[in-house]
């Protein structure tokens, strides 16, 4: 029989959890033809999760659960879950039932149907989020694109069905620092799109404050692309040509008595400011890859697993 795991990354979602459970199990149950289970990864959550996701996993032996040391982020939470999963097939999907687990039969009907290895899950509508997270998550997907060699799908999250083809590849992935969605598309092979409208929060608030989001997209940008550092070049080749220019202006000017050197003083205030911060920009995108290379030199694991539950 056909296995499938679903994913379910869980940080302080107390509020969430019981409701999203009966959900995924009543989807689960409703395909007798595939033999189902549910990774839940606390990740280091402060509020009942843990005990929650314990007493679920007491009752049902199809729950399989990974505690976290600490809080890792919601991308160590993923990637433990795909690491841990042997499954023929895996969903993504977060707990707060934003994307709903009803669709799960209709994303392994795609995949079957297109004989696809991904089915990634665009989001057509979002809804009960505000206007800031809509235009920031656009801005952002639209940005990647731009900056990125890799073409990704728009206003896609991880929430996606894969298969265990894909989930082999991700596991030879020795980046610590991991842009999922990213990854996957990278990887290739056939990857089809579902349309869904993405729900408002069933209860609780999110785990992804401006702090995060920004942390997430850098990793996003700096993982994935090198033209931040093209930018660098770039910058620096124009305010070269800026000052040959402004030296040949200044040189005329005293030839042909245009202009003083004394009469200078805000040009010199500007320029000084001007080269000052395309110097420290490049400066500070170099001190970006830096720290990422000082990152993952260290070779530090991704995540700790503090406590397994049913495997
Ligand atoms: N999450 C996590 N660790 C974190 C932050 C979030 O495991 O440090 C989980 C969270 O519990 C949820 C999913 O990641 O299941 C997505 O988070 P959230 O819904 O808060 O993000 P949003 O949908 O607002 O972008
Ligand atoms: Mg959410």
């Amino acid at each position: 029989m056909e296995t499938l795991s679903v994913i379910v990354p869980c940080y302080n979602e107390e509020a969430v959890i019981a409701e999203s459970y009966g959900r995924l199990k009543k989807v689960l149950d409703s395909m007798p033809s595939i033999d189902s289970e549910i990774i839940f990864i606390n990740d280091g959550s402060k509020d009942r999760t843990a005990e929650m996701l314990s007493e679920i996993a007491s009752q049902n032996k199809n729950v399989k659960v990974l505690h976290f040391s600490r809080n890792f982020g919601h991308q160590p939470a993923v990637t433990a879950g795909i690491h841990y999963c042997t499954s023929d097939m895996a969903v993504i999907i977060d707990s707060d039932l934003q994307d709903p687990p009803e669709l799960i039969p209709q994303l392994i009907e795609t995949l079957k149907r297109e004989n696809a290895n991904v089915v990634y899950c665009v989001r057509e509508k979002r809804q009960g989020e505000s206007f800031f997270k809509k235009l920031s998550a656009r801005l952002f997907y639209r940005s990647m694109n731009y900056l990125s060699e890799v073409n990704f799908p728009l206003d896609t999250g991880d929430f996606r069905l894969i298969d265990k083809q894909v989930m082999a590849e991700f596991k030879k992935f020795r980046e610590k620092g991991k842009y999922i969605r990213g990854i996957i598309s990278w990887i290739g092979f056939k990857q089809v799109p579902f349309t869904y409208k993405r729900e408002a929060r069933f209860a609780g608030e999110t785990k992804y404050p401006l702090s995060k989001m920004i942390q997430f997209a850098a990793t996003a940008m700096l993982y994935f692309s090198k033209k931040p550092l093209k930018l660098a070049t770039t910058l620096g080749f124009i305010t070269v040509l800026i000052g040959i220019l402004f030296a040949i202006w200044t040189f005329l000017g005293e030839i042909i008595g245009y202009t003083h050197a004394e009469s200078g003083w805000s040009s010199i205030i500007i320029l000084v400011i001007f080269f000052g911060g395309v110097q420290l920009l490049t400066v500070g995108v170099l001190g970006q890859y830096i720290g990422i290379l000082f990152d993952e030199i260290k070779d530090r694991p991704e995540y700790i697993v503090e406590k397994e539950e049913n495997w």
